[in-house]
């Protein structure tokens, strides 16, 4: 069930999000259909990843070499996705799809649910899986809180074109006030994700596209010479939102309406994926065992794996957006020290490595 029109499922629109996926959500990907279907041309390769502080040259260096595969991950415009997901579950005859629609209440017990809609329908189940963004208002509804952390921030993505390759590298700067990603597409294109506080939101937005395209050409030091704007600029706000329980009675929340991570770490639907993924072995786990897929032990076992992973990279994530724009002095020397010692330490590195290109869980 969705509240969009299903026109807009059909064939959505570009949304100025290109999401990095893992190994692991690749291999998800495959698995539910849905990669075939995402034409090559915009699957576009990360060979390597460098990330910077303030104005240093000196970088912190992931390279696909060292993690033995040839990519380190994959970029892919959040839209392919959808409508490749789309397109996927259109051939099942035991899906159907609600459209323009919205919850108007839910009713729980330990015997059964009900959800009525906002067209008058009404839908008896065994379980409610609640997939409706960082913002749900289902979570809400059904009274489980959750940690929001404002940072204060919004993120503008676009899409450049310029005169130098890229040579499939992604870049995440963090300067001082602002930090600057540039994420390698195809041909001599980027991504890129401008982090600034929001009282800048409408200067980025709006400032004319010739001033924006030198001022982002210049901030990136002209690494790929001249930055030319090639989309539409797109802003969203920086609120990470972590629920206090996944799962309540006949009720389990997934995707980013369980954990809505800041991006500067490119884990969000990467961990939705999993979430999503640890939720469809317990059911299935059910099934083959002929138990109720809403029994609380399989939605607790669910909550726990899905907790267990996220949490970690929640909090780290959390932690590197606070330390890379705390502008005192203190965090500046602090934020080149972590930058080398994770250089230089293989066993950390080797971490961050195998968590993107891991395929198993
Ligand atoms: C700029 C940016 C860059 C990102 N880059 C990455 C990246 O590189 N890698 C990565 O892993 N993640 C990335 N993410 C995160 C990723 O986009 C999200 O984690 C992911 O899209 C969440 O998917 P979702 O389906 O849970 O929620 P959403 O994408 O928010 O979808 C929610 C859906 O629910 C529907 N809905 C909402 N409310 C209701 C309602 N009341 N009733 C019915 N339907 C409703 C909406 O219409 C929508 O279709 C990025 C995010 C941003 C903002």
């Amino acid at each position: 069930m969705e509240k969009l029109n299903e026109n807009i499922l059909a064939d959505p629109e570009y949304d100025g999000r290109d999401i990095a996926l893992t190994h692991f959500s690749v291999k998800l990907l495959k698995e539910a259909g849905v990669w075939g279907r995402i034409p090559n041309i915009s699957k576009s390769p990360i060979k390597e990843a460098r990330v910077l502080n303030g104005y240093s040259p000196y970088f912190l260096h992931f390279d696909h070499r060292k993690a033995g595969c040839d990519e380190l991950g994959y970029l892919i415009s959040n839209h392919l996705i959808r409508k490749a997901y789309y397109d996927e579950i259109k051939n099942f005859s035991n899906i159907e799809l609600i459209t323009d629609t919205t919850v108007t209440s839910i009713n729980r017990n330990p015997e059964a649910a009900t959800i009525t809609l906002s067209n008058g329908k009404i839908i008896e189940t065994r379980l409610i899986i609640a997939a409706d963004s960082r913002f749900s208002e289902t979570r809400r509804g059904e009274g489980i809180s959750a940690r929001t952390l404002d940072f204060g921030q919004i993120c503008v993505v676009c899409r450049m074109q310029h005169e130098e390759p890229h040579f499939d590298i992604a870049y995440e700067c963090f300067y001082y006030g602002r930090t600057l990603a540039v994420l390698p597409l195809t041909e001599n294109q980027s991504s890129i994700v401008i982090t600034a506080p929001s009282n800048q939101h409408n200067k980025i937005l709006n400032i004319a596209e010739n001033k924006f395209n030198k001022e982002v050409s210049a901030q990136f030091k002209f690494r790929l010479g001249n930055m030319k704007l090639i989309s539409k600029r797109f802003a969203y706000p920086l609120i990470a939102v972590y629920a206090n329980r996944f799962v309540s009675t006949r009720f389990a929340l997934i995707g980013d309406a369980a954990v809505g991570m800041h991006p500067v770490t490119a884990h969000g639907f990467n961990l939705g994926l999993k979430g999503q993924n640890a939720l469809a072995k317990e059911i299935k786990n059910a099934l083959e065992k002929k138990i109720d897929i809403g029994y609380p032990s399989v939605l607790t076992n669910y909550q726990s794996i899905h907790r267990r992973v996220s949490y970690p990279l929640y909090l780290a994530t959390n932690g590197i957006v606070c330390l890379y724009t705390n502008e005192t002095s203190k965090a500046r020397f602090l934020r080149k020290i972590i930058l080398k010692l994770a250089n230089n330490i293989w066993p950390v590195k080797r971490v961050i490595l195998n968590k993107l290109t891991a395929i198993e869980d």
